[in-house]
Formats: C-alpha cells, sequence, structure tokens
C-alpha cells in the first residue's frame, strides 16, 4: 500500500512519511492517544472502506452484505464478551456522537442532562457550554472538589438532588483518579435519573480489570474504542437488553448513516488484541508507568493534581512553578516531547490558556517503556520547565528524547529516524 500511495501521490506520501518520523521520534505523552499494530491497521485501511452498510447484521439496506454481517457480528459478539455487556453497538463513527446517541436513545431534547465541567475534566459532550448536549439538553455541570481534586460524592448527591436531572453522566477526559461507577449508579436512581457512563480514556484499563467496570452500574457505557483501548478511531455504545433497541435506533437511523465498516473491522481486530495476556500486562503497565512518572515528577517539585495518580494520566497544577501551561506544552514539544496544556480543578485562567499540563503513559508503554524510563522522562521535563527560556537546552533535550525513542521502537510498523548521536546512558 505504501508503495501505491508512493508512486500515485508523492506528496501526500510524504506528508505521511513525514508523520511517521514524527510518532516514532517523539515521546508521546498525550494521554488520549496511542500506536495502534499493524494488524488494526491493516483492518482499518482495507477495502472495508469500499462498503456500505446502513442497518445492522442480517437488517441492512443495501445488498452484499455477506461479509460486512459476519464481521459486524464478530464485533459485537467481542464488545459483549470483553466488556460483559448485555449488548454492544460499534457503529458510533467517534465518541462524541457515541455519546449524543446515548442521551437520545434514553431521554427527549430538552430533557435535563448533568456531566463534569470541561474546565474540571469533564468532556464537551458532556454538556459544556458551546457543546450541542448543551443546546439540545439543559446542562447541569458538576466539579471536582479543589482542594483534593477528587470527586465529593456527596456534592454530588445533592446537585442531583437540587436539579433532578434525567441523565446523570459519569466518566471524564483529565481525571487522575479512580472513580465509583457504582455511587454514581446509586445517585441516579435516588434521583429517578438514567446513569450514562463515559470510559473513554480508561476503557482498556476497565477490560483488563485494572479499573472498575462501569457495566454493572451504569444504563447505558459509552467508549472510544482509540485510547487506551488501542484501537482504530471510533465509538462504542454497550448495554442492557432493556435498551438495545432504543441504542441501537438512536445510532442508526437516528444520528448516523452508513457504519464505517473498514473502522468496525479494526475494532473486532482490536477487541481480539484486548483479549490477551499481553493486553494484560500492558493495562498494568501504563498504571504503574503513570505512578512512577507522577512520583518523580513529584520528586522534582512539580505539584501533582489529587497528589498522584490511579490511572494512565497525570494532571500538573504548574502555578506553584510560575510556567503558563500552554507555554510549557509548546517547548516540551520543542524538546520532542508531546503534551496538552488543561485546566486544572478550580482554574482561574481560561481553557486556551489555562494552569495545567495533562499528560499520561498509554503511547510509551505501548512502546515498552517502563519506570526506569519514566524518571528519565521525568527529568526531561524538570530540565525544560527549569530552562524554559534557553533555546540550546531544549534543543539538548530534544536530542536526548529522540535517543530514547530509538531504544523503544514502535510496535511493529513504524520508521526509526536515523541516530544521528552515538548512544549514551541517560543520567537524568
Ligand atoms: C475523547 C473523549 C470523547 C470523544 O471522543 P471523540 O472520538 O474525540 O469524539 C468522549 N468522552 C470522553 C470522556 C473523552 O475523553
Amino acid at each position: 500500500m505504501a508503495t501505491a500511495l508512493e508512486l500515485y501521490d508523492p506528496q501526500v506520501y510524504e506528508l505521511v512519511r513525514q508523520e511517521e518520523v514524527r510518532q516514532s521520534g517523539k515521546i508521546r505523552l498525550i494521554p488520549s492517544e496511542n500506536y495502534v499494530s499493524k494488524a488494526v491497521m491493516m483492518a482499518t485501511g482495507s477495502c472495508l472502506t469500499n462498503k456500505y452498510s446502513e442497518g445492522y447484521p442480517n437488517r441492512r439496506y443495501y445488498e452484499g452484505q455477506q461479509v460486512t454481517d459476519l464481521i459486524e457480528t464478530l464485533a459485537i459478539e467481542r464488545a459483549k464478551g470483553l466488556f460483559h455487556a448485555d449488548h454492544a453497538n460499534v457503529q458510533p463513527y467517534s465518541g462524541s456522537v457515541a455519546n449524543l446517541a446515548a442521551y437520545t436513545a434514553l431521554v427527549e431534547p430538552g430533557s435535563t442532562i448533568m456531566g463534569l465541567k470541561l474546565t474540571e475534566g469533564g468532556h464537551l459532550t458532556h454538556g459544556w457550554n458551546v457543546s450541542a448536549t448543551s443546546k439540545f439538553f439543559k446542562s447541569v455541570q458538576y466539579s471536582v472538589d479543589p482542594k483534593t481534586g477528587r470527586f465529593d460524592y456527596t456534592r454530588i448527591e445533592e446537585i442531583a438532588k437540587k436539579h433532578r436531572p434525567s441523565i446523570i453522566i459519569s466518566g471524564a477526559t483529565a481525571y487522575p483518579r479512580e472513580i465509583d461507577f457504582e455511587v454514581f449508579g446509586r445517585i441516579a436512581r435516588e434521583v429517578g435519573a438514567y446513569h450514562i457512563s463515559d470510559i473513554a480514556h480508561v476503557s482498556g484499563l476497565v477490560v483488563a480489570g485494572c479499573h472498575k467496570s462501569p457495566v454493572p452500574y451504569a444504563d447505558i457505557v459509552s467508549t472510544t474504542t482509540h485510547k487506551t483501548l488501542r484501537g482504530p478511531r471510533g465509538g462504542l455504545l454497550l448495554c442492557k437488553t432493556e435498551h438495545a433497541e432504543k441504542v441501537d435506533r438512536a445510532v442508526f437511523p437516528g444520528l448516523q448513516g452508513g457504519p464505517h465498516m473498514h473502522t468496525i473491522t479494526g475494532i473486532a481486530v482490536a477487541l481480539a488484541e484486548a483479549n490477551t495476556r499481553e493486553f494484560l500486562s500492558y493495562a498494568k503497565q501504563i498504571i504503574a508507568n503513570a505512578k512512577a512518572l507522577a512520583e518523580k515528577l513529584a520528586e522534582h517539585g512539580f505539584d501533582i493534581v489529587s497528589g498522584g495518580t490511579d490511572n494512565h494520566l497525570i494532571l500538573i497544577d504548574l502555578r506553584s512553578k510560575k510556567i503558563a501551561g500552554k507555554k510549557l506544552a509548546k517547548a516540551l514539544d520543542r524538546a520532542s516531547i508531546v503534551t496538552n496544556y488543561n485546566t486544572i480543578p478550580g482554574d482561574t485562567a481560561p481553557p486556551f490558556n489555562p494552569s495545567g499540563l495533562r499528560i499520561g503513559t498509554p503511547s510509551v508503554t505501548t512502546r515498552g517503556m517502563r519506570e526506569k524510563e519514566m524518571a528519565i522522562i521525568a527529568g526531561f521535563i524538570n530540565r525544560v520547565a527549569e530552562n524554559i527560556e534557553n533555546e540550546s537546552v531544549i534543543e539538548e533535550v530534544s536530542k536526548k528524547a529522540l535517543l530514547l525513542c530509538s531504544e523503544f521502537s514502535v510496535p511493529d510498523h513504524f520508521i526509526i529516524p536515523n541516530k544521528t548521536e552515538p548512544q549514551y546512558m541517560y543520567s537524568e
């Protein structure tokens, strides 16, 4: 395939190659990103992209579904097995659409939904003001306790009792602690709300048993397939049998047309990969790495929100270091360490120039890095933070980062850039 692209469109081929080099030569710490396997990549880039399959297996609106029915059924069965769910829908184009489908499956437009505020770690689609989810629904938002950086479940219960939403959403985009889905389920029942759990970030940890599963406690569980789950970009909905028909109708024909069968094919492969011993040790190592990275950063004097992490991500409060999140993220990118700036609980700075940095360990774990490398990376981050105006130090860190990357090749299919420097041991 690479040869065909090279031949027919050298311009795009060159750009893809540049991105491969970037992905292999940078320490990627964005917690929502990963590296898929070659098998997932092949499935996603397969001829299934040529097929229209509106409808569901054995109930399609187009002919020629001999193979697609089998693939989608396989993906559904694998999802149900892996998550221990009664029903699965593998068609949502992405996590955002999956969430909108979950809401519209259960309640009417104009109903009240209650989710975690974006600036406190929630997702746009949990009712943030610029999202369609706050235009089609009334949105009530909850926060995390600014003192502990954790959920105050009593406070969440009070808000739920006061506003009596129709849906309560558990789950987050930037929350470093394990979420008690059972408590969210109980609060929802108390106020007569549905409980929708969005595990986009932690679903890979959930299937490995490294994070409690919301499946027993939620009416619908929504996830992306491309974060810790390590599949192609897509969405997945799981639910109890009683909601199955409503969920399916909400996705198609409610919100979508033809499913992306090439993505569903890739999801099927990723779900099989997630059902292996290797995936289990990957998930455990993600958490071990995140804990190690948080600890080392704390030793360098970084203020870690909530004092640490239970999952794959770390939120750093940079106010004590007097550096803006965006400034550090940009300097780190020049140092070949890719992160994202982020708001922190109770942040008074705006989301486009917030006080925090969000980092995570899925990508580096997929490359085989372990606790020892986390200590090295913490040293790199600290060195950049302490020399934020010094481009020659930033360049020096970048060279070291590239060398570290060259020792941990991207599994299977990415190009490793040429080593331009001799190898040496990292002492930082
Ligand atoms: C990433 C994320 C989504 C949305 O996923 P997209 O695939 O980008 O649409 C939804 N919810 C949460 C909690 C997320 O972190």
